[in-house]
């Protein structure tokens, strides 16, 4: 038998606001020492004040409407109550009831992902543990961080989905800047439930999965636990422990074994979950408003700025990139992944269009030629070049004109492609005009017919067996003296040319 799979996810982010939730703190700790960026207020003094950030809460708004939610105009924070040491509170600020958006939503292949919920809450410290010592250290930096959570229904089919959702999610958090979103530093942390239940006997309403069917005796067959999967540092772990989880409960189920409502976290080098608590249920944590911070209320004018502020989005920029450009969808997805590759991308083709406004050339107008050897270059040799250098696009050296000067030469045949590959290497390492660098070392192409003639003429004189050949109908020794030509050039010569000449003058 086979079970329905069904996963909701939960996703941490980590908001890169100057300063931390509830004080001014810096909420940069990356390279500095322990405990150093702490105060009274993130430490959890008595005695002290929290005062939200927020630049924190309209940047949460501002997701909630970048994923259609709905935005609770008020809005307010809860304590939420447990005893760990990297908390110095006792609690954790953050929001129960009321969080600032809900009821949202996420394309995935064109299947709607609903979010139920997006709010705002401050992360823990970090307990530190050492190998073969018994104690545990502990660092506040991180304490106080704005963290932002999603969680979506749990509507997510399989575990490539999963994937897709978590990274078309990263995606959107980087367009609108407010996290760096990077899994493996912990930015973002991804949190996966799961559980299998017989088909048939449940049902998705309003937000929850129920029991169904009922044995005769009018008992509701129980549903089978939810299992929590923590610890997934990359795109790849959730598909993974996705997976794992999976199959062993399929495995469980079949042999009749229960499956326990666990927190289980994900062990890369075991490549498997591993239990770590069983889970409390939310009365556990004893949520109760937060006395120390005024409701929120959110205002028309406020939420009218925010929606002036949302950017182009990937999903409505990679439409726009197929229609306008004419652009194959997988071009697409590499230019469009990396938001600042694709405002790049935007500056050269708008280059382009001027050049063809200037030049007048419709025929490539109307097939986008120019875009798509633009497209070509850019997600070919220039995002292999940015990849091993593991450069960022803000930092290359050459612009956003000299790259479309270089696609308009190869365009004109005034190059060919591997002298392209040449400019551009050279362009990449210490930017410059494309059409001096051909100039300077001496690749322009060679397409004057007159001077070409000459060299084909000594071709055709040097190999009379092929000729011979290629007049008994041996068409595809052409292609032979084709290479001739070009040696005999150093590849600068025009192949079109050349073959143009060499069908007319073998013809005679
Ligand atoms: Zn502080």
């Amino acid at each position: 038998m086979t079970y329905d799979v069904i996963i909701g996810l939960e996703i941490h982010a980590e908001l890169k606001t100057k300063s931390k939730m509830f004080c001014s703190c810096s909420n940069d700790a990356e390279n500095k020492a322990p405990n150093t960026t702490v105060c009274p207020v993130c430490l959890g003094h008595p005695g002290t004040l929290p005062v939200p950030n927020k630049q924190a809460i309209d940047w949460t708004i501002l997701t909630g409407l970048a994923l259609h939610c709905r935005i609770n105009r008020l809005s307010k924070f809860d304590r939420k109550n447990y005893f760990y040491p990297d908390l110095p509170k006792g609690y954790q600020i953050s929001q129960y009831d009321l969080p600032l958006a809900y009821n949202g939503r996420l394309d995935i292949d064109g299947r709607e992902i609903q979010i139920t919920r997006i709010h705002l809450e401050e992360d823990t410290g970090k307990s530190l543990h050492f190998k073969d010592q018994d104690y545990t250290l502990l660092d506040f930096n991180r304490a106080g961080t704005p963290l932002m959570e999603l969680v979506t229904e749990p509507v997510i089919k399989d575990a490539a989905e999963a994937k897709k959702f978590c990274t078309a999610y990263q995606q959107i958090l980087r367009y609108l800047e407010i996290s760096n979103a990077d899994m493996e530093k912990g930015e973002m942390r991804c949190e996966a439930n799961i559980s299998l239940q017989t088909p048939g006997g449940w049902e998705y309403k309003q937000g929850q999965i129920l029991a169904k069917k009922k044995w005769l005796l009018g008992v509701k067959r129980p549903l089978n636990p939810k299992v929590e999967v923590k610890n997934i540092n990359s795109f790849r772990a959730v598909e993974k422990a996705i997976n794992f989880e999976i199959a062993r409960q399929t495995d469980r189920l079949k042999k009749g074994e229960k499956i326990l409502a666990e927190t289980r976290g994900w062990d890369e080098n075991k490549n498997a979950t591993v239990s770590q608590r069983l889970k409390e249920s939310s009365a556990d944590y004893r949520y109760f408003p937060e006395p120390d911070i005024p409701p929120l209320e959110i205002t028309e004018d406020w939420l009218n700025r925010l929606h002036a502020d949302l950017p182009e989005l990937p999903a409505a920029k990679r439409r726009r990139f197929i229609q306008e450009y004419q652009l194959k969808p997988e071009t697409v997805d590499i230019i469009i992944g990396d938001k600042a590759l694709a405002a790049w991308t935007e500056k050269v083709l708008s280059e382009l269009d001027a050049w063809i406004e200037a030049n007048g050339d419709q025929a490539a107008r109307q097939e986008r030629r120019l875009a798509k050897t633009a497209a070509n270059w850019i997600t070919g040799e220039l995002y292999k070049h940015l990849n091993s250098h593991k450069q960022k696009v803000a930092d290359l050296k050459m612009t956003a004109e000299n790259f479309a000067e270089l696609v308009c030469l190869i365009y004109q045949d005034k190059i060919n492609s591997s002298a392209g590959q040449t400019i551009l290497e050279t362009m990449y390492d210490k930017g410059g005009d494309p059409s001096q660098i051909m100039i300077d070392l001496g690749l322009e192409q060679m397409d004057n017919e007159a001077e070409l003639e000459k060299t084909v003429q000594h071709i055709i004189n040097d190999n009379p067996q092929q000729v011979a050949q290629y007049k008994k109908g041996k068409t595809n020794v052409l292609q032979f003296l084709l290479g001739k030509v070009m040696a005999e050039t150093k590849g600068k010569a025009n192949p079109k040319i050349v073959k143009e000449l060499l069908e007319k003058m073998l013809a005679k």
